[in-house]
């Protein structure tokens, strides 16, 4: 049956109630983001259907002449993009290329210095539940209590524990990234650089963030946060000997067939951010950001570092009687949908936490812009002084359903 409504009826209503879902409340988790009907179209092509072990041009399976195109364009516009000379398209996910990158360039129990995960590190970057802390000897530097990143501490860290590998990159820390102070470390105790710029790197697509590279050895991100591509990672260097070991990993090391209908929208969605539309995109990403701090302070609330340099906020509540985990269901009562975060300085449990993460990427992707996020940011200080009042988080859920009506972005025929 060609019609998912008739062929079948759950999953087609369950996808209904998650497309109101997105529509009608504010999406404002940091890493998430609204791909374009075309990168779904690609998602949703027949090349699912295909297998395609290898890579271009060197598949282990007959009938890969279109699975090689794509893929190789997808490699062509990726490096275009950020102006390096090898890419591997086929992770799928930004955890399974940063696996990559140490199964590559690390044998077990060698040292990996990363960014500490309450302090706004990923689980890939050496945490102990994840792989990264299991199968490695890690360890970590963080952010001070004003919440940057202090370089010379980073740099006595490294001295001390002499990693083979130092990882930068961040999921939630507002403030630029410097690369060249990194490499300045790595090159102190002669390790690695590699760079996860999974959350930055729309921006840094568009020159609104410093680029890792020349710095980095090697380059991890996914495609599906500020890039607002399908979801996967994608891995980068300008090190031939690095390449090889990195698709070696991958394939066959880590992973089976590559998913070729996302790396067909993986490689729609580099189009787009090609295009020089999307500098206006990742300005306008960063100028909302800027406007959600603005309020957000004037009213009263903590923003960890005093602000931010890219597409997100992190809000400190060690000072106020609630939690992150409060203030997360309550503005989720309201129609704004973010995630509770720990913040510098910590005293909740990470199940608890006091603070939370605000990203200003799916919402500009939907068209806002600084009136808009000026609204919103005080319907989430309304809803955070009242953080009790579920009478008006109800009320301020209809006013935002109503915002968000204004700016459509699927339309029903879409699917
Ligand atoms: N790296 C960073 C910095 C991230 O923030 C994330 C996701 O949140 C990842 C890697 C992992 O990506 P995925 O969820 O696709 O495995």
């Amino acid at each position: 049956n060609a019609n998912l409504e008739q062929a079948d009826n759950e999953v087609f209503s369950i996808i209904e109630n998650e497309l109101k879902r997105q529509t009608n409340h504010l999406e404002m988790i940091a890493s998430e983001n609204f791909t374009s009907p075309a990168v779904m179209q690609a998602m949703g092509s027949v090349f699912t259907n295909k297998y395609a072990e290898g890579y271009p041009y060197k598949r282990y399976y007959g009938g890969c002449e279109f699975a090689d195109a794509v893929e190789q364009l997808a490699i062509d516009r990726a490096c275009k993009i950020f102006g390096c000379s090898y890419a591997n398209v086929q992770p799928h996910s930004g955890s399974q290329a940063n696996g990559a990158v140490y199964a590559a360039l690390l044998s077990a129990g060698d040292k990996i210095l990363g960014m500490d995960l309450s302090h706004g590190g990923h689980l890939t970057h050496g945490s102990k539940p994840s792989f990264s802390g299991k199968n490695y000897s890690a360890f970590y530097y963080g952010v001070e209590l004003d919440g940057r990143i202090n370089y010379d501490k980073v740099m006595e860290i490294a001295k001390i524990c002499q990693p083979k590998i130092i990882v930068c990159g961040a999921s939630a820390y507002a403030r630029e990234i410097d690369f060249k102070k990194f490499r300045e470390i790595a090159d102190a105790v002669g390790a690695i650089l590699f760079a996860d710029i999974a959350h930055i790197a729309g921006l840094v697509a568009a020159g609104e963030h410093p680029s890792p590279f020349p710095y980095a050895d090697v380059v991890t991100t996914t495609t599906h946060k500020t890039l607002r591509g399908p979801r996967g990672g994608m891995i980068m260097t300008n090190d031939e000997e690095i390449a090889k070991k990195i698709n070696s990993a991958i394939f066959p090391g880590l992973q089976g067939g590559p998913l070729v209908h996302v790396i067909a929208a993986k490689a729609v969605a580099f189009k787009e951010i090609l295009d020089p539309s999307w500098k206006d995109y990742a300005k306008q990403v960063k100028a909302n950001a800027k406007v959600l701090a603005q309020v957000l302070t004037k009213r009263g609330y903590d923003i960890v570092s005093g602000g931010t340099d890219n597409h997100l906020v992190l809000v400190s509540f060690l000072n106020k009687p609630f939690s992150g985990k409060d203030a997360d269901a309550a503005l989720g009562n309201a129609g704004i949908t973010v995630n509770k975060n720990t913040v510098p300085g910590e005293t909740r449990s990470p199940f608890i936490t006091s603070g939370i993460r605000i990203g200003s990427p799916a919402l500009t992707a939907r068209g806002m812009k600084e009136k808009e996020f000026e609204i919103i940011a005080n319907k989430i200080c309304d809803v955070l002084d009242n953080i009790e009042d579920t009478n008006l988080h109800a009320k301020i859920n209809k006013e935002l359903e109503e915002l968000a009506s204004n700016f459509v972005i699927y339309n029903q025929s879409t699917f």
